[in-house]
């Protein structure tokens, strides 16, 4: 089977691997069917983001379908359409006995896509308990967007959102910042989004709910949504790290900020203006408190339409293209702006030979 291979920075390879078998009794082996293309993988190739593990596969937003499972397999069959959770946790360490899960401390050699073989392949060896049955009229394709969904559902949660009148915003229209702008208002919360990048700003006008408005810049957000760029926010999601500080100053007491960008970089913030004004800085990473689950459910409900999110497909093989999209360019190891509109990019796995 082949498999897309992390070997360095700015080295990955589609090669030749062995077939994958069951090894303890509850593993299930999948046939990967779509597997979306994410910042995380951008940013272990760029080397922006330096988690991964040499040698390992890369991906983890997928489905599949079964092909084998373990003895102590119960729940799952060769055929059953699946969506794969790609987040390990113990259970028994000390960050998952606080409720921090999605910070296992085993998570090392575990996690799909980094420090795990993941499912840029055309198998992938999955734990019974880590896969979801995806309903018959939910395409591969929408299954793979549950694990970014589920990221978001996480954020959201620690928002602790009590009211639905809050002046709210979300900057970046990338998957992760569209699925936030989605999952806020589901729960009644309507924010504006900011892009700056043009073709990104051309694609979410479509892909957002009705009425979202959209602004190619924060102060002149501020300004039309509410006559001045002095005036105060009571929520941001910043998914793309560069706005930090100025939020941060429109804040009005109470206020949040969440931060979900990657990004190696510093801002300056106020202190007694944390502590005076009752101010939140909130970071959040990955699947926490059955997140996952809801996210499926979301999808599978039609909450969030999000094979809207889906601008390309590409098939396995050109994977230096569907990288190309997001602003990766392999072959030239550089990134490069991004030159279509575009939000979800994924890669179809062929069926096995
Ligand atoms: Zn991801
Ligand atoms: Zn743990």
């Amino acid at each position: 089977m082949k498999a897309l291979k992390f070997n360095d920075v700015w080295d990955v390879r589609n090669i030749q691997v062995p077939e994958l078998e069951c090894i303890d009794a509850d593993d299930v082996i999948v046939a990967v069917e779509v597997c979306g293309l994410c910042g995380t993988d951008v940013g272990i190739i760029t080397g922006d983001y330096p988690v991964a593990i040499q040698g390992t596969t890369l991906g983890h937003e997928s489905s599949g379908t079964v092909v084998k499972v373990g003895q102590a397999v119960t729940r799952f069959k060769a055929g059953d359409r699946v969506v794969i959770n790609p987040t390990y946790s113990c259970g028994q360490c000390r960050m998952c006995q606080t409720g921090n899960e999605n910070h296992c401390e085993r998570k090392n050699g575990t996690e799909a896509g980094v420090s795990y073989d993941g499912t840029f392949a055309d198998q992938y060896r999955a734990k019974e308990s880590s896969l979801i049955h995806l309903d018959d009229h939910v395409s591969f394709e929408e299954g793979a967007l549950t694990e970014p969904l589920s990221c978001t559902i996480t954020g959201v949660d620690k928002l602790n959102i009590t009211h639905t009148n809050i002046r709210a915003c979300v900057i970046g229209a990338g998957t992760m910042g569209m699925l936030y702008l989605w999952s806020l208002h589901l729960r009644g919360v309507k924010a504006f989004m900011v892009e700056k990048n043009e073709h990104r700003y051309q694609f979410s006008l479509n892909a957002l709910p009705e009425g979202t408005r959209v602004y190619r810049d924060f102060s002149e957000a501020m300004r039309e949504e509410y006559g001045s760029d002095e005036e105060k926010l009571d929520l941001c999601v910043d998914t793309t790290g560069y706005l930090a500080e100025t939020v941060f100053d429109r804040l009005a007491p109470g206020g949040k900020l969440l931060n979900v960008a990657l990004k190696d970089s510093y801002a300056k913030l106020d202190i007694l203006k944390i502590a005076d004004k009752s101010l939140s800085v909130i970071g959040s990473i990955d699947s926490l408190n059955n997140s996952f689950e809801r996210a499926y459910a979301t999808i599978r409900d039609g909450q969030i339409p999000v094979g809207k999110l889906v601008s390309h497909t590409f098939e396995f093989e050109d994977y230096e293209q569907a990288f190309t999209m997001v602003g990766c360019n392999i072959q030239g190891k550089t990134q490069q702006p991004i030159t279509e509109p575009n939000c979800k990019v994924l890669l179809k796995i062929p069926a096995n030979a």
